[in-house]
């Protein structure tokens, strides 16, 4: 077997798609459930073409880091209007995602063409501390705001998907605002980005992170073009160098759900009126929704104890 990242021939290792250390916060979500595969095994989700040194040494400080942020951040879960302090290090959450986005694109022997030579040596080697210029990141909070909770969409704490559906208009094109009636969107298209070779969503319980990996070759021009797009179209905030941003809310009702899809800030505004409109989200409802909340984390306690790690 040729390694993953070092490319020398050796046996190989098993790596975990997503950190084990992520992994071990969260024993309650035991399943891994793979909806493009149409598969739920219990299983941690894993590749085996990376040998010994580069799994054990060169490239587990990535993983050390992605345990500490989830662990101090994202443990907990957030309220509608929340925000947090987010303080992190740009340079090791490229490396973090960048790498569960390659490991994921192996897994299913999709295009690698980004992770170069040079990409790779900037995954192995911890001291190299200069972000890459063509990589975008942008996170934001997962709040639930939707009637459902959590465990009816089957508890997944840990979720990630490749090129989610960034749409380029709202999913709802108006609402009525005295009869109550919702029109949605007929045809809704991507926002289309110029030298994007892929994207990723991520979702380590009450975050949410976008990853845009841009072609080698793209302008500066080009590159800050698309950087406004995300910026300005979205209900995320743009991580940068400075490692320090206030990361607020980035889903719906709707969008919580369905994580591989990300509307845009207005669209979000929109469905934040209909759950109003509904109630969904009042003081009562709230109320109930705690209840059946709290009876569910008694649950997942029981399930952590029983599914060990
Ligand atoms: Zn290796």
């Amino acid at each position: 077997m040729i390694c993953a990242y070092c490319g020398e021939e050796s046996k190989g290792t098993k790596e975990h798609i997503i950190s084990c250390a992520i992994l071990d916060l969260f024993p309650e979500c035991f399943a891994t459930i793979d909806n493009i595969r149409g598969k739920i095994h219990q299983g941690d989700p894993m590749v085996k073409d990376v040998c010994a040194v580069c799994n054990n040494k060169r490239i587990s400080y990535i993983d050390s880091y992605a345990k500490q942020f989830v662990s101090t951040y994202f443990i907990r879960k957030y309220d509608k209007d929340d925000s947090l302090e987010f303080e992190y290090d740009y340079t090791l959450l490229q490396k973090v995602l960048l790498k569960y986005s390659y490991n994921d694109l192996r897994s299913r022997k999709e295009d690698t063409s980004f992770f170069t030579k040079s990409v790779l040596e900037f995954l192995m080697h911890e001291d190299i501390t200069q972000p890459l210029r063509n990589v975008t990141l942008l996170s934001g909070l997962a709040v639930n705001t939707s009637p459902a909770p959590d465990y009816m969409f089957g508890n997944n704490k840990i979720r990630w998907g490749k090129n989610p559906a960034m749409l380029s208009n709202s999913i709802i094109e108006r609402i009525n605002y005295e009869t109550g009636e919702i029109h949605h969107r007929e045809n809704n298209s991507r926002q289309e980005f110029e030298k994007l070779n892929f994207s990723y969503v991520f979702r380590f319980n009450s975050v949410q992170f976008l990853l845009l990996c841009w072609e080698h070759d793209i302008s500066d021009e080009e590159l800050q073009k698309n950087n406004i797009i995300l910026k300005y179209q979205y209900p995320y905030t743009m991580l940068t160098e400075e490692g320090h941003h206030s990361l607020s809310r980035c889903t719906s009702e709707t969008t919580y759900h369905f994580e591989m899809l990300i509307d845009v800030s207005w669209g979000q505004g929109i469905f934040d009126d209909i759950t109003w409109m509904r109630g969904t989200y009042s003081d009562s409802s709230q109320q109930y929704l705690k209840e059946v909340e709290k009876a569910w984390n008694k649950e997942e306690e029981n399930l952590a104890k029983k599914f060990p790690r």
